[in-house]
This record gives structure tokens, C-alpha cells and sequence, in this order.
């Protein structure tokens, strides 16, 4: 059976397209989640070798799985368990938005494996959220958090910071009505792609030097509240840390499901198309290895990214797992973006702030 793995599986819809989004997904074309759940059935299946590959941790992600039907809940909780066994899972996570998600959709999570709820609040002001271009106001984000909060599930929320027009009052604000109700937060600066209606509005430098003071103020007020940051983006009281995504700061062997989700296994990292239709060809086709991009990480490539990912954690990397180039690269650094100890090296609160900086410095050696 081997070691535990992680699952992802990747909900490419959405019912309406923020603003600022780049993730693949697509907006009023529930009629194909039938089909997609057809062929994510046939991807799955791969996995299957004589016996079903055991889970730690399960995530689904999207895109929006909370558009998805019961009946179609039902449909991927069946193909999940066919081919994985969930025997030792420790986490299961879904993501929402809180304009679709329902009192029988947390139900039927609690009663189905799921553990935790990852919500898409974005922001707790009507008028950030109109510019990020969200579905839901803040009313019924408010709602949506206090349906998860009287279930079992643990609830992350996601905030977006350096949105035009906030102020460190709206994001402070924003902020302690989260954690009153919430046991994990994910802060995310707002981010803009090319080709997306914000980008021609907007200039990502403004938005970058804005950042600093929110991304600052979470620095300083979440772990007042008991939310550590333990991560470059997450916050959570001991023990409600996400295991997910632990895994992928580990470098673990990820499983990746659906349209543009990436695998990562035996070493080597598999992308699928972000293109439901390219998605739907693979599937018809039983998924052929030749038409997967594979990309194998040499020894190299691989401690380079495990001593990025591990940075990016309040645990750092253990000395003896880093490269010597990358600890030469590191002592000629700013002593204050580090905490180093004989066995470890961490990144400082400073360091987490200019993390972007450090892997550029890293990251071509
Ligand atoms: S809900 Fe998420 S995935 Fe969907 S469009 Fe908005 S940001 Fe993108």
C-alpha cells in the first residue's frame, strides 16, 4: 500500500468570474460537471493497482465545489472511495463560496469524511468585495461562516489584502470579525494577472507597496488572537494547521485530479491541461502518459524547492537538508530575515514579508 498519500481534485467551476481570478475554472457551464465527473472517473481509476492507494489528507479545491449538486456530491464521494482508501485519512477539506454554500451541503461534508471548510470570503466590506467582483456581500459571508461554525467543521476563511480602496481599517475589521468565528485564515495579497478586468484598472507595483502595511498589520494582530503564523499566508491557533497543505510544503507525494491540477509523484511533476475540452479528450483516450507533460526533478532541483517550501513554514529546514550554496546564499543575507539555530533555519517575521526576494535568490542556483 506504501506511505499515506495527499489528494487533490480540482472543481473547474465557477457561477460567476471574479475580477482579479487567473485559476482555471469556468463560469455558467454547470451542464458539463456531469461530464467532467465522467472523465475525473476515468483519471481516478489510474491510480487504482491492485489495491486502493491510502490517504492522509484530502482537498477538494477549485473553482467553486460548492455549485456541485448533492447528487453530484454523492457521485464524487462514490468515485473517491472506489479507487482510495480513506481507512487513515486525518483531513478532508472543501472549498465554498458562500453565495452556494447550504445547510445541506455542510451535512452532507460532516456526514461524508470532511473535516474541514475552506471559505471564500475575500473581504468583509460590501464595496472591496464589489470591486474584486464577488457574487456574495458581506452579510452573506457572515451567514455562510455562521452556518459552518454551528457543525463540526473547522472553518478557514481566505482575505485578499492591498484590494483599491481599503483601508487598514476596513482589513482590521475585516480581520477580527473572521477569527471571532473562524479557526484558520488564509491572507493573500491581491495579485493582479494579465487579462484579467482588474489588471487594466490597476498597476500591481501600487498595489505591491500598499501590501506591506495589511500583510504587516496581520503579522502583528493575528498571533495576538492565538493565529501563529506558520505559514508565509497562513494563520491558525496549534494544531488546526492545514495537513494538505503541510504536505505540499513537505514535498509529499501529492495526487492531483481534473482539469490544471498538478501531481506530484515518484518525483516527478505531472500537469494536466487547463481545458476542460483537452481534459475530456485525455479521458476519452484513458489518459495516455505520452500526452502528460512529465517533468522529472534531479536530485538538485528537488533540494532547491524542498529548502523554498520548507522557508516558507514557521519550522524552516532542518541545516542538514540544505544545500551548502543555499546556506552560503543565506549567510550572505540580511541577518534579521532569519532565525537560525544550530539544527534549523527559519524565516524571521521580516523574512516571511520579503519571502518573494530571498527565492530569487535561490531559486537559479
Ligand atoms: S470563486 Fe475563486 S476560482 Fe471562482 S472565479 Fe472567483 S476567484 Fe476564481
Amino acid at each position: 500500500m506504501g506511505e499515506l498519500k495527499s489528494l487533490y481534485i480540482h472543481v473547474p467551476f465557477c457561477q460567476g468570474k471574479c475580477h482579479y481570478c487567473s485559476f482555471y475554472s469556468l463560469a455558467g457551464h454547470e451542464d458539463y460537471i456531469d461530464s467532467w465527473l465522467d472523465a475525473l472517473d476515468i483519471e481516478a481509476a489510474r491510480y487504482y493497482r491492485d489495491s486502493k492507494i491510502a490517504l492522509r489528507t484530502l482537498y477538494v479545491g477549485g473553482g467553486t465545489p460548492s455549485v456541485l449538486s448533492l447528487t453530484q456530491w454523492q457521485k464524487l464521494i462514490h468515485i473517491i472511495t472506489k479507487y482510495f482508501s480513506l481507512d487513515e485519512l486525518q483531513e478532508a477539506t472543501s472549498e465554498a463560496n458562500p453565495n452556494s454554500l447550504t445547510h445541506d451541503l455542510i451535512k452532507f461534508l460532516e456526514a461524508n469524511y470532511f473535516t474541514r471548510l475552506s471559505l471564500g470570503v475575500q473581504s468583509l466590506n460590501d464595496s472591496e468585495l464589489r470591486t474584486l467582483g464577488r457574487l456574495h456581500d458581506s452579510r452573506l459571508a457572515l451567514n455562510a461562516m455562521e452556518l459552518v461554525r454551528a457543525s463540526r467543521l473547522t472553518l478557514s476563511c481566505d482575505l485578499i489584502f492591498a484590494v483599491p480602496g481599503q483601508t487598514l481599517r476596513t482589513w482590521a475589521d475585516s480581520l477580527k470579525k473572521v477569527i471571532e468565528v473562524a479557526e484558520h485564515v488564509s491572507t493573500y495579497q491581491l495579485t493582479l494577472e494579465p487579462e484579467t478586468p482588474l489588471a487594466s484598472k490597476y498597476d500591481n507595483e501600487d498595489l505591491n507597496e500598499s501590501g506591506y502595511k495589511f500583510y504587516r498589520y496581520a503579522q502583528y494582530y493575528l498571533p495576538l488572537k492565538n493565529f501563529t503564523q506558520y505559514e508565509i499566508s497562513n494563520f491558525a491557533p496549534e494544531k488546526k494547521e492545514c495537513l494538505h497543505n503541510l504536505a505540499y510544503w513537505s514535498h509529499d507525494e501529492v495526487i492531483a485530479l481534473g482539469p490544471s491540477a498538478v501531481s506530484y509523484i515518484n518525483n516527478e511533476r505531472i500537469k494536466n491541461p487547463s481545458s476542460l475540452q483537452e481534459y475530456f479528450y485525455l479521458a476519452k483516450n484513458n489518459f495516455p502518459d505520452e500526452l502528460l507533460p512529465h517533468e522529472r526533478l534531479t536530485p538538485h532541483e528537488r533540494a532547491i524547492e524542498l529548502a523554498i517550501l520548507k522557508l516558507r513554514t514557521k519550522w524552516g529546514i532542518n541545516r542538514s537538508d540544505l544545500l551548502p550554496e543555499v546556506e552560503r546564499i543565506i549567510s550572505q543575507l540580511p541577518e534579521d530575515l532569519f532565525i537560525i539555530t544550530p539544527e534549523r533555519i527559519a524565516l524571521s517575521k521580516r523574512g516571511m514579508r520579503l519571502g518573494n526576494s530571498i527565492w530569487s535568490e535561490i531559486i537559479d542556483l
